[in-house]
């Protein structure tokens, strides 16, 4: 049985005040059971400026705190970029790879995304790999040979046995912040393909739907018998709707 993660990334919202309101209300709404009795795993990607504010506002609840992004160099002068062990020392268990913002509007190519795949787990952190076709990929029937492609270029770097103790979440990029979200369906069937790349090792690996999630389409999602969780960007900067959402993929 693999426990579900849902992951709510804050992307570059809000400021000090509402980080930790935020999370204060989460902390508020999960704290009626002990952590040992919860079946699903929450974990919260803030921006870099509030990862000490945000774990220290979650400390103790069981919730869990990642980056949105890392550097894939270990250290050295590379103005403006964040180490992977900087965010170990800021209380980081896991950090976004390969989001279709950073592939896109920052250029990252796949080898880019394999290094700082590398980079995390050699650093002690979950990397949650995303992946993900464009719209017209999808229209000209690529969505398997492009999500596929994204993985073998982190397992060409690293192996099939580090990409399977992480994460990794599809996202079709048509479906991010967009309002359209994949068919149950639709998404299953690359959850699908994504297992069958990963093979015997890869059956107890992780595997989230991200684009346009809200609590009204999360259960059918989550029902899907390769999908273990999502990895919510707008919904998650709403405290409620949120919390209803990771209730769904328990
Ligand atoms: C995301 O940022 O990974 C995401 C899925 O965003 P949204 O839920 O807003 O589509």
């Amino acid at each position: 049985m693999i426990k579900p993660l849902v992951a709510g990334n804050w992307k570059m919202h809000g400021n000090t005040e509402t980080a930790r309101h935020l999370a204060a209300q989460l902390v508020a709404q999960w704290s009626d059971r002990p952590v040992a009795e919860r079946s699903v795993e929450m974990v919260l990607f803030p921006p870099s400026v509030h990862l000490s504010l945000v774990k220290g506002a979650v400390a103790g609840s069981g919730i869990a705190v990642g980056a949105q992004n890392l550097s894939q160099h270990g250290s050295g002068a590379y103005t403006g970029e964040i180490s992977g062990d900087m965010l170990v020392d800021q209380g980081c268990d896991y950090v976004l790879v390969g989001h279709s913002e950073r592939r896109d509007l920052f250029g990252e190519s796949s080898a880019t995304v394999a290094e700082k795949f590398k980079a995390a787990q050699s650093s002690g952190l979950i990397p949650i790999l995303c992946v993900g076709e464009t719209l017209r990929q999808r229209q000209q029937e690529q969505t398997v040979a492009v999500v596929t492609a994204q993985i073998k270029a982190v397992i060409d770097c690293v192996g099939m046995h580090n990409v399977c103790r992480a994460v990794v979440a599809y996202e079709p990029v048509w479906a991010i912040g967009t309002g359209e979200t994949a068919s149950p369906e639709q998404a299953q069937q690359v959850h699908r393909a994504i297992r069958n790349q990963l093979g015997e090792v890869g059956l107890s690996t992780r595997l989230l739907y991200g684009g346009s999630v809200k609590a009204s389409n999360a259960a059918e999602l989550f029902g899907q018998p390769d999908i273990n969780g999502g990895l919510v960007g707008g919904a998650s900067l709403e405290a409620i709707e949120f919390f209803n959402i990771v209730k769904r993929a328990e």
